[in-house]
């Protein structure tokens, strides 16, 4: 992967743009190009658009590109790779829009995830997935290409499920403990969150539920039928800044000790991409990690965590724990984005 790509963001001002703008600094293949955001940013500096949070300083030469509207008339036609980052409402009326002109997007939205013919990809997990896009192509007309990521929830457990479907996986309890990064900047105000836990997060618990059946299921070159575990989840706004904590019981046809599970865990393979971790998932003997604030920047927070693995009534019972603005968002559709690039797409 050693050619330049020109890439932009598209939602650059938020908690996910944001992370691009991080991850994307000194990047060995993509080249920033293109900045977008709502009207009312359109037009000025990014770093007076943009309330920066992030634990690094802008880049300098992106804190005084101008943001441009969301549109194609306002990104460069040379530009071969978009990540989204928008609200998925906004994201279902523009993403198209991009897709016509033959852009190829890497989307951290919602919208479309479940859709018959848009691959929904964890490149460690289910990279096969991506010849999806001949079939998007066919039905959509569109040279363009749609690519998402999953929900930040469903990608810190589901690498951990991918490990153990060795065993046979029938069906997964799981709550989470989630941070207030994943509602965005408006999200969730401090006097509801203060001192506090929210046990609701609008339709993340269908997600989580949807989408990891999509990502280990299996794709005949047509369609991908959904694996038939059964997943039921609870989640729950803590908090915490960063990083997604969750409780996992998964019930096994085999009856793995707690040894061959965490073995499982440790040797899942990785994927060689550049922003991909060494260990994709690493496990702790100590059974109070993982923590959100001791464990989300692990391995520049592209590694998911796994702890307390025991034996219970309901199955084999661990914690999982990812970052969820990094890998659970924008290093998500980076790395998707650099598998697009290796797998020739752009
Ligand atoms: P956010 O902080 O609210 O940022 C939204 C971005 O979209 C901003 O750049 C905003 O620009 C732009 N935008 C808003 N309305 C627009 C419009 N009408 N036209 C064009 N641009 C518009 O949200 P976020 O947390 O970054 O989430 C972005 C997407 O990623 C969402 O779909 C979310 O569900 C998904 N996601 C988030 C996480 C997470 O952990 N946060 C994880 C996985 C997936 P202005 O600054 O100009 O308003």
């Amino acid at each position: 992967m050693s050619t330049t790509v020109r890439v932009g963001i598209l939602g650059a001002t938020g908690a996910v743009g944001q992370r691009f703008i991080q991850l994307l600094d000194d990047h060995p293949t993509f080249e920033l190009a293109a900045l977008t955001a709502s009207d009312e940013s359109a037009g000025t500096p990014y770093r007076e658009a943009a309330k920066w949070r992030v634990n690094t300083p802008i880049p300098e030469d992106v804190a005084s590109t101008t943001v441009g509207r969301t549109h194609p008339d306002d990104v460069p036609e040379d530009v071969d790779l978009l990540f989204s980052s928008l609200p998925s409402s906004v994201a279902a009326e523009v993403e198209p829009l991009f897709l016509e002109e033959g852009y190829v997007v890497s989307s951290n939205s919602s919208n479309d995830r479940m859709a018959d013919d848009v691959p929904l990809t964890i490149p460690e997990i289910n990279p096969g997935h991506l010849d999806l896009i001949e079939v998007q192509r066919d039905e959509r007309g569109w040279d363009g290409a749609l690519l998402k990521n999953p929900n930040c929830s469903t990608i810190t457990m589901t690498p951990t499920l991918a490990a153990l479907d060795e065993f046979g996986l029938e069906s997964v309890t799981v709550a989470t403990l989630q941070a207030v990064s994943g509602a965005g900047y408006s999200g969730v105000t401090s006097m509801e969150i203060i001192d506090n836990a929210v046990p609701h997060i609008g339709g993340e618990e269908r997600k989580m539920e949807s989408e990891s059946r999509k990502l280990l299921g299996s794709f005949d070159g047509a369609e991908i039928e959904l694996h038939g575990m059964d997943v039921a989840a609870s989640c729950n706004r803590i908090p915490t800044l960063d990083g997604h904590l969750e409780n996992v019981f998964a019930d096994l046809a085999d009856d793995p000790s707690v040894d061959e599970v965490a073995e499982a865990m440790r040797d899942y393979p990785g994927i060689d991409l550049p922003s991909a971790p060494e260990q994709l998932i690493h496990v702790f003997d100590d059974p109070s990690r993982p923590q959100p604030r001791l464990d989300r920047d692990r391995e520049d927070g592209m590694a998911i965590s796994a702890g307390g693995i025991q034996q219970t009534s309901q199955g084999v019972k661990y914690n999982c724990l990812a970052h969820n603005t990094v890998r659970g968002a924008a290093g998500a559709s980076l790395l998707n984005g650099e598998l697009l690039v290796q797998e020739g797409w752009v």
